[in-house]
């Protein structure tokens, strides 16, 4: 057996070593039977399948994960879990949708729980509605993840990773894909080594055991020699020495090589990344990704339940600033009943705040909830994808009137600052002419609009490139927007993160950066050595 070397690009930083499993493809889209006798027969059996799928990863595991899996076993179990489904199978709901609505809402109630502990269990709930979605669409995608693994496959779906346990380590190796997907966002945010565009995957039937993957360097070497793993186990120990260094730095604030204080907040895709988290490593919360809210729900969730998620988050910052921000659909962010179908170019279309002042009903609740949840802490809102002023200055006038209603009823409520993305390139050039209360810079959208390369396409992969003057000369202009009306300016897309970046970001006059939890200690340790 000879060692295969390969090169694609660098996705998510890290280096892993674990036995390689090889995904077969995307979950495919099932076919209903229309029989509701036969659809109740299929999510049994679905039910039963995912419960033996999780006995047989038990065997596997110890102590936590192994109690995290028989929490998930019992879940199964429970048939009061699954009786709302079977109910809906009566009246002819198709199996897959029924199952998926019942755990979604059983998703939002633990979600928006008062209990830390019911809240806690949001993930294992999540798994096991996918765990047991993906056995009624006959795919053996993410269910075949097990914890520590290597994933080789041409392309993963955000909600195959999600469904994955990527705590004990392991890997993603992609013959496709593109570093700024948003599955690549995932990766980088729970500190999961990624790998795209190494081609055709083909092992002649025989697939290779073990993997060694480097994701500073965009590399992989799938069945090493002895030899090469050692020297490779040998690099993973330096590299975890020197992150446990810069972890134990997390919480001193981040000065530059000359002692210039430069602002750190977190971006979070949903409220769960904070579980466990020191607020000192911060200075707030710079990105809430509010889309989380989706994930859980087919509608958005109603007034109470965001107030409760919103308020929580605020508490854990105690006293910093936190930066919510609206709902960002469209795009490459579709959410069913919501967003327009079949948009030539949904990048170029109604998305982020377009979308929101088109349909404000939504827009119009998030903004009560937020209000509400100001009340309770520094809080910012953020509208996502702001063009012109006037988008601005009709979402003002919401917030005003729903202000305004709340007072009216005399229920409690705050002015949040109200500030914008910077992430289209006419926003950008023009940042003075919005009454924003603070700029946010959406790097990975202003990048794909600066250089027409779309960010989820790996062909035009070495185009999408902050590091570009283009995309450097409109961020050193929004910072001077900024400084010259007096607001804050930070950058929230993932260019904040990436450390070879570092140093031309701070040159633009940045001082503000947010960035995944995972993050910070490696961002503060490479801030440190640069002189501004
Ligand atoms: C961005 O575009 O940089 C950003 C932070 O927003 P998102 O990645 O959610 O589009
Ligand atoms: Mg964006």
């Amino acid at each position: 057996m000879t060692e295969i070397h390969l090169t694609g690009r660098a996705a998510s930083p890290g280096l892993a070593i674990g036995p390689v499993t090889v995904l077969m493809g995307i979950v495919e889209s099932r076919r209903v039977s229309g029989d509701p006798a036969q659809e109740t027969v299929a999510l049994k059996a679905a039910v039963e399948g995912a419960a033996a799928d999780l006995a047989k990863l038990i065997k596997a595991e110890q102590g936590e994960a192994a109690d995290i899996l028989e929490f998930q076993v019992a879940m199964l179990g429970d048939d009061a879990l699954a009786e709302g489904a079977f109910d809906a199978i009566a009246t002819g709901i198709p199996a897959d949708q029924a199952w998926r609505s019942v755990l979604n809402a059983e998703i939002a109630g633990y979600r928006s729980a008062e209990d830390e502990y019911f809240r806690a269990r949001v993930a294992d709930l999540m798994d096991i509605r996918d765990r047991v979605l993906e056995r009624l669409n006959g795919s053996e995608n993410s269910s075949a993840i097990s914890g520590g693994s290597i994933v080789a496959s041409d392309e993963i779906s955000p909600s195959a990773f999600l469904a994955a346990d990527w705590r004990r380590g392991g890997a993603i190796v992609l013959a496709a894909g593109s570093s700024s997907s948003h599955v690549a966002m995932l990766a980088r945010a729970r500190g999961t080594p990624m790998v795209v565009g190494v081609g055709p995957l083909s092992w002649d039937g025989r697939p290779p055991a073990l993997a060694l993957v480097d994701g500073d360097a965009g590399t992989v070497i799938f069945d090493p020699e002895p030899e090469t793993k050692r020297q490779f186990e040998q690099r993973m120990k330096t590299a975890h020495a020197a992150h446990a260094l810069a972890d134990a730095d997390r919480a001193k604030p981040a000065l530059t090589a000359d002692g210039r204080r430069i602002t750190l907040l977190l971006n979070i895709a949903a409220p769960e990344e904070l579980t466990n988290l020191d607020p000192a490593i911060c200075d707030g919360i710079g990105l809430v990704r509010t889309e989380f809210l989706f994930e859980a729900s087919q509608a958005l969730p109603d007034e109470e339940t965001q107030f409760a998620v919103y308020r929580r988050i605020l508490d854990w910052a105690q006293g910093r600033p936190v930066t919510i921000r609206t709902l960002d659909a469209g795009g490459d962010k579709p959410i069913a009943g919501l967003t327009i179908d079949g948009e030539s170019n949904p990048f170029l279309g109604l998305r982020g705040i377009r979308l929101s002042l088109l349909r404000p009903e939504a827009f119009r609740l998030q903004l009560r909830a937020l209000a509400r949840a100001a009340v309770h802490g520094p809080l910012k809102v953020m509208l996502p994808m702001v063009t012109i002023p006037s988008e601005l200055d009709r979402a003002r006038e919401f917030l005003d009137a729903e202000i305004a209603a709340l007072r009216a009823k005399g229920i409690a409520c705050a002015r949040p600052l109200l500030g914008i993305m910077v992430e289209v390139p006419a926003a950008a050039l023009r940042a003075e002419d919005f009454d924003a209360g603070f700029y946010s810079i959406g790097s990975n959208d202003l990048t794909q609009y600066t250089m027409a390369a779309a960010r989820d396409n790996g062909m035009v992969a070495d185009l999408n490139d902050t590091g570009n003057p283009a995309v450097l000369a409109l961020i050193t202009r929004a910072v001077e927007a900024g400084r010259a009306r007096g607001v804050e300016v930070s950058l929230c897309g993932d260019a904040a993160a990436d450390i070879r970046l570092t140093k031309a970001l701070l040159a633009t006059g940045l001082t503000s950066l947010s960035v995944s939890p995972v993050a910070i200690g490696r961002l503060k340790a490479t801030i440190a050595t640069v002189k501004t």
